[in-house]
């Protein structure tokens, strides 16, 4: 029995696939709120290929040969992992897969799309890149891919994530990325908020407000997502293509997938190519999109045109979203605290191609724990979302006698999050 179906370097796929050319409607186009015009001012702030990619309806796009071989010189393929000991554990006649997207250096899939967009930046004659980050994820992924394209790179680090994770700073710092506490005094907004509050907590509007007027100030700076934007998850599509690869080579057709959704990427990234089989009636596979209690946006949001931002700043995109000023309760999984998904993702489950299911907090960390005790791996707090469900899945088949097939896509590690694990070991973690 083979336990880890590995690929060579020469697997990594050559183009990435854009479900834009498959979706069984059209994707909605963003809209300028009343009175703006955000849309034109999209090239001052976003790289141009990234933003032609956007909006391209090519099926397949063509993977730069050096961004190809950053993916194979930073561990592509990654492997897909049988989960044999949760299975026994549960007792399950299902089996369980996962995908190993926490073996990137960075300890996310969030490498992916950092390398594609530091590469066209860098071919742009672009000389510095700005960010906001959460959890630390997104920051620490795009200070190593800029590094390796000799960019700069500011990120602008919530301030409670800040403070919480002082060894997040430290890696991106080694990386050489300029890591700002947010609200900081690098800009106007900042300052005026610091002026007002000066122990401000900060959020992911206020960074993001932050790393974009940073990008306006220069010419040569330009502003990069980590996640909800088309072609981030364009950029992720390797994952999902690698695990078409390994599902053949082990003589499996998969029935669940899942994966936990914050913006979309790891989702969308791992499993679009699996949809695409769906859209056109080859398959009857089911997939779970995992998110927190806390922030229902695909269970219980509007499927309807908001801002991407909580300053109304960014066009109006349509998808599904719990309001632009809807603030998440400070769940340990920071990466899924956004109020709103991306498009693709949002059209497809309101076109009933994608199943949305939620887990509280501290079910979602035994989940984890249980993981971990299993096959050894830490999960994020992101990534136990997935998991969760997972063991939901292997338990009703345990109730059927299914033999299904069950893929989970393991987004990142939880070595980083022993606070989240520190107050749930000593019980002190709410539920929500
Ligand atoms: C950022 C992140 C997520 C959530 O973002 P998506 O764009 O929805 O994938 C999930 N897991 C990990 C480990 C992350 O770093």
């Amino acid at each position: 029995m083979e336990y880890k179906i590995e690929l060579t370097s020469d697997d990594v796929a050559k183009n990435w696939y854009n479900i834009n050319a498959d979706l069984p409607v059209e994707l909605p186009a963003p809209k300028n709120s009343e009175g703006k015009d955000q849309i034109s001012t999209l090239p001052d702030i976003f790289v141009n290929e990234c933003l032609a990619q956007e909006f391209s309806t090519e099926r397949y796009i063509k993977i730069p040969t050096e961004v190809r071989e950053l993916y194979q010189r930073l561990g592509r393929p990654t492997p897909l992992c049988r989960a044999k000991g949760l299975e026994e554990k549960l007792n399950t006649p299902a089996k369980i897969y996962y995908k190993r997207e926490d073996t990137s250096p960075t300890g996310s899939h969030k490498l992916n799309s950092a390398i594609a967009q530091a590469y066209f930046a860098k071919k742009e004659g672009v000389e510095k890149l700005t960010t906001e980050t959460g959890a630390g994820q997104w920051g620490t992924a795009l200070s190593l891919a800029a590094s390796l394209m000799d960019l700069d790179c500011t990120v602008y680090m919530v301030r409670v994530s800040f403070d919480q994770k002082p060894f997040r700073k430290t890696i991106m710092q080694l990386y050489d990325g300029n890591v700002y506490a947010s609200p900081s005094n690098q800009t106007a907004v900042g300052r005026k908020i610091l002026e007002e509050t000066p122990d401000h907590p900060g959020s992911l509007g206020i960074a993001i407000s932050e790393a974009v007027e940073d990008a306006l100030s220069d010419e040569k700076t330009k502003y990069t997502l980590g996640s909800v934007l088309n072609h981030v998850i364009l950029h992720q599509t390797v994952i999902g293509q690698e695990i078409q690869t390994q599902l053949e080579i082990a003589e499996e057709e998969p029935d669940t997938m899942i994966a936990c959704v914050g913006g979309g990427s790891n989702f969308g990234g791992s499993l679009f190519p699996f949809i695409k089989e769906k859209i056109k009636g080859n398959t009857d596979c089911e997939f779970l999109a995992v998110e927190p209690s806390a922030c229902p946006t695909l269970s219980e949001g509007e499927y309807t045109y908001d801002f991407g931002d909580e300053v109304g700043f960014t066009p109006l995109l349509k998808m599904f979203t719990l309001g632009h000023n809807f603030v998440a309760p400070s769940v340990h999984a920071g990466g899924l605290r956004y109020h709103g998904m991306n498009t693709q993702v949002s059209l497809l489950k309101n076109e009933g191609y994608i199943t949305p299911r939620t887990a509280h907090q501290t079910e979602v960390f035994a989940a984890g724990k249980m993981f971990a005790k299993c096959e050894g791996v830490i999960p994020a707090p992101e990534t136990n979302h997935a998991i969760k469900v997972a063991i939901d899945e292997a338990q009703k088949c345990k109730q059927t006698g299914e033999e299904k097939t069950i893929v989970v896509n393991f987004s990142g590690h939880g070595l980083m999050d022993f606070k989240g694990y520190g107050s749930f070991m000593d019980g002190s973690m709410e539920d929500c």
